[in-house]
């Protein structure tokens, strides 16, 4: 069977202080056992603290992924200001493409996040491809997706789990793909998205802010 994926996107928030208290908040998710072996957590921090993550997870043998927000479209080289794939490989197992906040701030074009796409895959890295409806163009060697309409992001007026997951049926005709929903997902709704038949996890931001917010969401999912 396959794992119910939980991704938290911290989004731009923390620094290496407020990392750390969250981190040691979080810890107490070790104590509630079971809950993780049916479960995929993956944990999206800034880039700079993806080290701190990654070891923080390894020396506290924390079963739980790291993932970045972002990557850029080229390897190595003369890209100033870029963290390219093999730099995020070092401490990341998945990295999030195609968010609509990187889409409308950023000016993100499909040929963009093409490339995004093709230099993760090349180092091993696993997009996790964000679309704001069904009908998004998707890169070849995507397999998981997640579903986010942007009215629903951060505005704590979710998409309907019967939409969301109607939505990942119709995703689901184009390709073999894992599908998450994401858009102001709580410990109170998580279940009712995760209960239906399309829908493989969820994608959370703001209230992965709060630890505890977050290990219920975990819990509850
Ligand atoms: C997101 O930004 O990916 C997201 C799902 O945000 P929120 O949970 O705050 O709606």
């Amino acid at each position: 069977m396959n794992k119910l994926f939980i991704v938290a996107n911290l989004k731009s928030n923390q620094n290496e202080i407020e990392a750390k208290n969250w981190l040691e908040e979080f810890k107490k998710i070790k104590d509630l056992g079971q809950f993780l072996d049916e479960k995929e957590v993956i944990i999206c921090p800034s880039f700079t603290l993806l080290s701190l993550f990654s070891r923080f997870f390894k020396e506290n043998n924390l079963p739980i992924k790291v993932g970045a927000q972002n990557v850029s479209p080229f390897s190595e080289g003369a890209y100033t200001g870029e963290v390219n794939a093999k730099q995020v490989k070092e401490f990341a197992d998945y990295v999030l493409i195609g968010h609509s906040e990187r889409r409308s701030n950023f000016k993100e074009s499909d040929d963009m996040l093409l490339n995004k796409v093709k230099t993760s895959l090349e180092q091993a890295l696993i997009p996790i491809y964000c679309v704001q409806d069904k009908d998004i163009l998707v890169p070849e060697g995507v397999s998981i997706l997640a579903y986010e309409p942007t009215f629903a992001i951060g505005s704590g007026n979710p998409d309907t789990p019967e939409n969301a997951d109607d939505v990942a049926r119709f995703i689901k005709t184009k390709g073999n793909y894992q599908v998450l929903y994401g858009g102001s997902v709580t410990p109170k709704n998580v279940k009712s998205f995760t209960d239906k038949e399309n829908l493989s996890g969820v994608l959370v931001g703001g209230a992965t802010l709060d630890p505890n917010e977050f290990i219920k969401i975990i819990q509850n999912a």
